[in-house]
């Protein structure tokens, strides 16, 4: 099950998907209603698993599109019962179980109640259980170790229950290199997909190749000369004769303020570092050394060039962060090109 949340970790939801079902994945995960029905809407059929909280206004547009929910709590599960009563066959929902991740999840108190005798509704179908783990991209193994003892106790309740559970599953991309134990029916690979992780350099981690890269063009340039300053609250002073190219690009395209003064791009394959602070839609770098640098040249801000790569990586590590913030926080305004191999 191929997670494409969060527009498929910033690569575009639909092409992303499409990609994936084109290389035999079964089933994706969406967070959110809207994120389902977007791909609902661009004639994507496989099933859908929405694993985000869901109110009562959701459950109109998740039964018109097919989407199969991920309920947390009983708190919409008669209303659901009730929304699909006349349908021909039961309809698939998953329950998550909180096991550590302190976040969404029914205790296995909740799970028996709602599993228990007079609870579960005809209407639906039991088809998946899952918890999520909080730790798999941790240097230690115990508290992951933890969460399946809890998990697999989950499926006990279940299965005493006389639930026949198709769909079991728990593991991340951390949890699907690390832990074997874990991949019950199926993994839930997010970041992987994208060609990055998060593992610590002790664990052997598959030959990942990044997926994404992120370019724009030299939109402008200019010398300027010493004493001169460059962007917003003038953070940058030139101290010699000091050439200047304007990018098209912003923190509103997702390129972090926390890069100003200290992020890098590829111009001629050479690094470029940037220039004062990084604005809403555009950012300076400097280019006094790449020599014959000129307006319409590419500039590479993921990706390689020449000899040299900046990878989502490096950027989180600029920044403060990790690689998978860099990447779902390309915003909507960067077109999206996609090539096959
Ligand atoms: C985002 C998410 C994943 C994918 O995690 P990665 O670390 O990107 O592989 C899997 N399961 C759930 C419930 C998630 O929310």
């Amino acid at each position: 099950m191929a997670i494409v949340k969060a527009n498929a970790y910033g690569h575009g939801a639909v092409e992303t998907t499409k990609a994936l079902i084109r290389q035999a994945v079964s089933r994706v995960a969406v967070v959110s209603v809207e994120e389902g029905i977007t791909l609902r809407q661009a004639g994507i059929n496989a099933p859908i698993v929405v694993l985000g909280p869901l109110f009562h206004e959701h459950i109109t547009d998740l039964v018109a599109h097919q989407l199969i929910p991920v309920l947390s709590d009983s708190s919409i599960l008669q209303a659901l019962a009730q929304a699909v009563a006349s349908f021909p066959t039961p309809y698939p929902i998953h329950l998550k179980v909180e096991t550590g991740m302190g976040r969404l999840g029914l205790t296995q108190d909740e799970l028996a109640r709602m599993i228990g005798s007079h609870g579960f509704p005809t209407s639906l179908q039991l088809e998946g259980l899952m918890t999520h783990l909080a730790d798999t991209d941790g240097p230690a193994t115990d508290a992951t170790q933890q969460q399946l003892v809890e998990f697999n106790e989950a499926i006990k309740i279940v299965t005493a229950g006389g639930f026949r559970v198709p769909l079991i599953h728990a593991a991340n991309s951390g949890g699907a290199v690390r832990f074997p134990q874990a991949h019950f029916s199926l993994v839930r690979p997010g970041i992987m997909l994208y060609g990055y992780h998060t593992l610590p350099s002790s664990v052997a981690v598959p030959d990942l190749k990044p997926v994404l890269s992120l370019r724009t063009c030299i939109a402008q340039l200019r010398i300027i000369q010493p004493g001169r300053t460059v962007s917003y609250n003038r953070t940058f002073t030139a101290t010699r004769p000091t050439r200047i190219a304007i990018l098209p690009i912003g923190y509103a395209d997702g390129l972090s303020r926390r890069l100003s003064n200290r992020g890098q791009v590829l111009i001629r394959g050479k690094r470029a570092p940037i220039a004062g602070l990084v604005c809403m839609d555009m950012v300076m770098v400097d280019v006094t050394h790449v020599a014959g640098a000129a307006v319409g040249d590419e500039a590479v801000l993921i990706g390689r060039q020449g000899q040299e790569q900046i990878t989502a990586d490096d950027i989180a590590e600029w920044t403060g962060t990790i690689s998978y913030e860099v990447l779902c926080s390309i915003g909507p305004r960067i077109p999206r090109q996609y090539y096959s191999s």
